[in-house]
């Protein structure tokens, strides 16, 4: 392990210098990395290929951009392309298919699918699963440690393209059960696309671990913005804005029947920008159909009345949980804690269960009613848990000055950003160095699980940065008048 270590710190170290003298940092081996397979190597690929028009030319961004190059070719099409420009996916998401889609879901879909566009989407969809191993990666710092592992700042070597990755040592896994949990992780965050919640890139294993590769969050956690910035708590403004962004967050996972169960300051990031995102999905569970859970998780001192009385209970954990994030936002300390006060379990829950929490002169009347409803004990009266729904919430003054619309547009400017030079964190130095631990035997049965979670590369979250970091334009070329050109392995 002392070996590894320094294996790490010195490519770590490489790494930086890599940065340094190529500037972007993608690797001089990039084209080679992303070179598409012959059209003939694709057959397989596109007799099992889901031809489902909103997947395949709405929400993945590459057979989105190749199905609009196809509608910019034809002359009678053309005209659709400045009107997709005006919708986003969200719109189409909302109000269900457009007549613009129901009409280019037919005869322009099949006729795309003849194309050559097509054929080159088949291409990306090759180059995109191909198996993800360590190697497609650089590592740089240690950005944090996680319960079975550290989390590390890593880059996409073909792209350039900066992520945080979650690494899961195996034998933690094992020794601690943390199976389910991780597999559970894994699997919520490859079905949301969402700019308030972390995106999953890559998930695959190494000899060690288990990895999941994720949007890259720069800017510290709320934890350390309202306790180690020299004031205890933050300005209203930012409060209302950390706190819509995670209505936001909170609103995605909830249209897809997820409950998060773990609203806490630490768990909410920032990035570069001063955007934040929810982050650490381990303890989030989805609903089935109408149905609703029981279970004692979460966090000491986070955890709503009803998940502490064992109750049943649907989305309602959330908006506690963000009445709880408001208040320690707005005053500096948790709502039913004392600033620097050491309270026990049980008597913590007495505090939630029993207890009217106190607001004083630091809370503007409309962050005290707001706070006031997100903590109602009994879930059927609170905010957020009636008919309106997250309307509710986002219609309460507290709101008054932040745009929804806006906001999810990812238009807004946030109030605060964070110094590139900073590091918003404990000294990693302190973070003790994960090891393997010993006397733990990894086997066949562990091998099914490691199956499950080793999937590889996310459609969206890897089209995106394919486009984000140029890489689609430069190699998306084809010949004068669509013809083949040579050097792209047509
Ligand atoms: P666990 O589920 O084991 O608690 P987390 O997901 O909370 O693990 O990650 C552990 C720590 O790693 C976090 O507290 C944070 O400091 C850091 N971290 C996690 N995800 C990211 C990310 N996407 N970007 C930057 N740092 C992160
Ligand atoms: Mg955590
Ligand atoms: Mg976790």
């Amino acid at each position: 392990s002392e070996v590894t270590n320094i294996t790490n710190r010195l490519d770590a170290f490489l790494g930086s210098v890599n940065i340094i003298i190529r500037g972007k940092g993608r690797s001089w081996k990039w084209k080679d990395m992303l070179r598409f397979p012959h059209i003939s190597q694709c057959m397989e690929l596109a007799k099992t290929l889901e031809r489902d028009y909103y997947s395949l030319c709405v929400k993945q961004p590459i057979g989105r951009q190749l199905f609009r190059l196809f509608c910019q070719s034809k002359p009678e099409l053309q005209h659709c392309n400045s009107l997709l420009d005006q919708m986003c996916v969200q719109v189409v998401e909302r109000y269900g298919e457009s007549d613009l889609h129901e009409y280019l879901s037919g005869a322009p879909f099949l006729q795309y699918q003849q194309s050559m566009y097509f054929d080159r989407f088949l291409q990306w969809k090759m180059v995109e699963r191909q198996p993800v191993t360590k190697h497609i990666f650089r590592q740089y710092r240690l950005l944090g440690k996680g319960g079975f592992g550290e989390v590390w700042a890593f880059q996409a070597r073909a792209s350039g393209k900066m992520y945080a990755c979650k690494k899961l040592e195996k034998t933690h896994v094992k020794k601690g059960k943390g199976e389910a949990m991780a597999l559970n992780e894994k699997q919520i965050l490859e079905t949301l696309n969402s700019r308030f919640v972390v995106s999953l890139a890559y998930a695959y294993e190494t000899k060690q671990s288990l990895c999941l590769v994720l949007t890259i969050m720069n800017g510290g956690d709320l934890r350390f913005h309202i306790y180690n910035m020299g004031t205890s708590g933050l300005e209203q403004d930012r409060v209302q804005f950390y706190a819509a962004e995670v209505c936001c967050g909170l609103h995605h996972l909830h249209q897809m029947n997820i409950v998060y169960r773990d609203l806490k300051p630490e768990n909410i990031l920032l990035d570069d920008n001063g955007h934040i995102r929810i982050s650490d999905l381990g303890l989030a569970v989805t609903l089935s159909e109408g149905n609703l859970v029981r279970g004692r998780v979460g966090t000491l001192g986070y955890m709503a009345p009803e998940v502490i009385g064992n109750d049943y209970y649907g989305l309602s954990p959330d908006w506690w949980g963000l009445g709880c994030l408001v208040y320690e936002m707005t005053a500096g300390r948790s709502p039913f804690k004392r600033k620097g006060e050491r309270v026990i379990g049980k008597e913590m829950e007495r505090r939630i269960q029993e207890e009217e929490e106190e607001y004083g002169k630091i809370f503007s009347n409309e962050t005290k009613d707001f706070c006031r409803l997100l903590l109602t004990k009994d879930p059927r009266d609170r905010l957020g848990c009636q008919g309106s729904g997250v309307y509710g919430i986002k219609s309460h003054p507290f709101f008054r000055t932040i745009n929804f619309r806006r906001l999810e547009a990812g238009v807004i400017e946030p109030p605060f950003k964070p110094d590139p030079r900073a590091v918003y964190c404990q000294d990693v130095q302190d973070i003790d160095e994960f090891s393997t631990v010993k006397g733990v035997i990894l086997g066949r049965a562990d091998n099914d699980f490691y199956i499950k979670f080793n999937t590889g590369s996310v459609a969206i979250p890897w089209q995106t940065e394919m486009i984000e970091m140029g890489c689609f334009k430069e190699l998306n070329v084809f010949g004068p008048q669509g013809s083949r050109p040579p050097d792209l392995d047509w």
